[in-house]
C-alpha cells in the first residue's frame, strides 16, 4: 500500500491510513484534487469541482477522526453525477435548461454520504437528463474514456465511470434507469451496481423515468461497492417508493465462498451475431465461477427480446411527464424574448432542451396520447409484467444470473451519435433488470484489445448480498485487479 499517491488508494486502503493517522483527510483530498487538475483537461469527467468546500469537509473529517469517531467513509473523497441534487452546488443535468440551477437541498444519498463524513469533490458529467449511452449528449462537452481518449466512456454516467477509472475520486455515485451505471462501468473497467428498485432513495435525484430510476455506486472494486451501497441505502419517508427492508453490512458477507451457488446462464443473452470476443469473455467468467464451485445451468428468459421496445415506450412516457415541469417559470432556463406566455413556454423548451431529450419527449407524448395509449403504453406495461414474471420463474431454480453487461467494448466518439437506434441497442443487456426492478452489478471481466469489458450478475429483489459476495469471489479468482488506464499527465 502506498500513501505517496493517495489518489490511487481504494476506500478500505485509505480508511486504514486515515484511522492510523498515517494520512489526513485534507492530504487525501488535496492529492485527489491535484490528480483532477492534472488529468481532467483530457478526460472531462467533472462538470464542476468544488475545491473549497471539499477542503472544508476534509478538515471536518479530520476532526471527527481525531476524536476517534467516524466510519469507513469518513474523509473519503467522492464525485456525484450532476443529476443528483447538492445544496449550494449547481445541479445541471448537463442541460442548458438547468445550467444555473443551484438546489437548496441535498438528495438523500448525498445527505447520507455527508453524514458519514465523506468529502464531495464535485459533480460528474452525463448525457443530458441521463438520456444516452455515451455522454456525448452533455450540453457542455463529451467525457473521454481514460483507457482510450478517442472512445466514449459509455453513459449516461460517463463522468462518474471515467472519474473512478482515472482515479480522480475514490468513488462516485451515478443513476441507472436502463443501464447508466453498469454500461459505463463495463466500458471504463470499474465496478457499477444498480441496486433493487427502491433500495436507495430517489429523493433529490432529478427524475427521468420514475418507475425505473435508481442511484448506484461506481467503485474500483467490489468491497468498495459494498461500503458505498450500505451508506446510501435505506428507507426514506421522502420517497414513497423506497423500501423498508433492513440494510445489511454488505461487506461482511464477502467471504469468497460460492460453493453450491446456482448460477443461471440465460440463453437469450447469447445470440447469433453477438461480438465473439464479448461472448468468449463471458464464457470464461462462467468457467471461473464453475471452478470456484458454483453450479452452472442454462435458463430461459423468453420475453427478453421485447425489453428494449418496452423500455423505449415506458421511459420516454415517464420522461415526457417528468420534464413537463421545465416551463421557464418555476426554475431553470427561461427564454426572455417572447410575445406572450405560450410563446415563452415554447421558446424555453425549444432552446433549453437538446435533440435527444426532445426526441424522448416527442416519443413519450405520442405513446401517452389518446388513441395510442392502449396500443403503446398499456401494451408496454403488459409486456413489462411478462418480463418480470420470467425473472420470478427463473429465480425459483437459480440464485443469480450471469450475462454480458454490454454488447461491445467502448466505441469511438462520434460513432453512433447520429444513429439513435444503434445507440439504444447498447442497453440491450442492462435494461431487463430495470424493467423487473431487480439488482444487477457489472464487474470488470478483462480486456479485449486493451479495452475493458464487464460481466453482469443479476439476482432477485434484495439479493445485493449474494451479488456482491459472488462478484467479490469472482474478482479474487479472476485476479486481474483494478484495470488502471495509462494516462499521460
Ligand atoms: N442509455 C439509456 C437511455 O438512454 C439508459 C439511460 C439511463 O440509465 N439513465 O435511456
Amino acid at each position: 500500500m502506498t500513501s505517496s499517491n493517495p489518489w490511487s488508494l481504494t476506500i478500505s486502503e485509505a480508511h486504514l491510513l486515515l484511522a492510523r493517522k498515517q494520512l489526513s483527510a485534507v492530504e487525501l483530498t488535496e492529492s485527489v484534487i491535484q490528480r483532477i487538475k492534472q488529468t481532467d483537461s483530457k478526460i472531462n469527467s467533472f462538470i464542476s469541482v468544488t475545491e473549497e468546500s471539499a477542503l472544508k469537509s476534509a478538515l471536518n473529517a479530520d476532526s471527527i477522526l481525531a476524536r476517534g469517531e467516524g466510519s469507513l467513509l469518513t474523509g473519503i473523497p467522492f464525485q456525484a453525477k450532476d443529476n443528483i441534487c447538492t445544496t449550494g452546488i449547481t445541479t445541471t443535468c448537463a442541460s442548458k435548461m438547468l445550467e444555473n440551477f443551484v438546489p437548496n437541498y441535498d438528495a438523500t444519498a448525498i445527505t447520507k454520504l455527508k453524514s458519514t463524513g465523506a468529502v464531495l469533490l464535485g459533480k460528474g458529467n452525463l448525457d443530458e437528463f441521463a438520456m444516452g449511452s455515451s455522454t456525448e449528449n452533455s450540453v457542455f462537452f463529451p467525457t473521454k474514456n481514460p483507457h482510450d481518449l478517442n472512445t466514449v466512456p459509455g453513459g449516461s454516467s460517463g463522468g462518474p465511470a471515467a472519474s473512478v477509472s482515472a482515479e480522480q475520486c475514490l468513488f462516485s455515485i451515478g443513476s441507472d434507469t436502463g443501464g447508466s451505471v453498469r454500461q459505463p462501468a463495463s466500458f471504463c473497467g470499474v465496478v457499477g451496481l444498480k441496486p433493487t428498485y427502491g433500495r436507495v432513495s430517489r429523493y433529490g435525484l432529478v427524475a427521468f423515468a420514475s418507475s425505473l430510476d435508481q442511484i448506484g455506486p461506481l467503485t474500483k472494486n467490489v468491497q468498495d461497492s459494498a461500503f458505498v451501497l450500505e451508506a446510501i441505502s435505506g428507507n426514506d419517508p421522502k420517497d414513497s417508493t423506497s423500501n423498508t427492508e433492513d440494510v445489511p453490512a454488505y461487506a461482511e458477507y464477502l467471504d469468497g465462498d460460492v460453493k453450491g451457488l446456482k448460477i443461471g446462464v440465460p440463453k437469450e443473452y447469447f445470440v447469433d451475431g453477438m461480438d465473439s470476443d464479448v461472448a468468449n469473455t463471458v464464457r470464461s467468467s462462467i468457467k471461473t465461477m464453475e471452478d470456484m464451485g458454483a453450479v452452472i445451468s442454462e435458463v430461459s428468459l423468453p420475453h427478453t427480446s421485447h425489453a428494449l421496445a418496452v423500455y423505449y415506450i415506458i421511459a420516454p412516457a415517464e420522461a415526457s411527464s417528468n420534464l413537463s415541469r421545465y416551463d421557464g417559470v418555476k426554475f431553470g432556463y427561461s427564454h426572455s424574448e417572447s410575445t406572450d406566455v405560450w410563446d415563452a413556454l415554447e421558446k424555453t423548451r425549444q432552446h433549453g432542451f437538446g435533440p435527444e431529450v426532445k426526441r424522448r419527449i416527442l416519443l413519450g407524448t405520442y405513446a401517452l396520447s389518446s388513441g395510442y395509449y392502449d396500443a403503446y403504453y398499456l401494451k408496454a406495461q403488459q409486456v413489462r409484467s411478462l418480463i418480470r414474471q420470467d425473472f420470478v420463474k427463473v429465480f425459483k431454480d437459480v440464485d443469480i444470473i450471469i450475462a454480458p453487461s454490454t454488447p461491445t467494448v467502448a466505441f469511438p466518439l462520434g460513432d453512433k451519435i447520429s444513429d439513435p437506434v444503434q445507440m439504444y441497442l447498447n442497453d440491450i443487456f442492462t435494461i431487463p433488470a430495470n424493467i423487473a426492478g431487480i439488482p444487477a452489478i457489472s464487474i470488470p471481466a478483462g480486456l479485449i484489445k486493451d479495452m475493458p469489458i464487464g460481466v453482469q450478475l443479476m439476482g432477485p429483489h434484495h439479493s445485493e448480498k449474494t451479488l456482491l459476495k459472488t462478484a467479490h469471489a469472482y474478482e479474487q479468482a479472476a485476479n486481474h485487479g483494478f484495470l488502471k488506464p495509462s494516462i499521460q499527465e
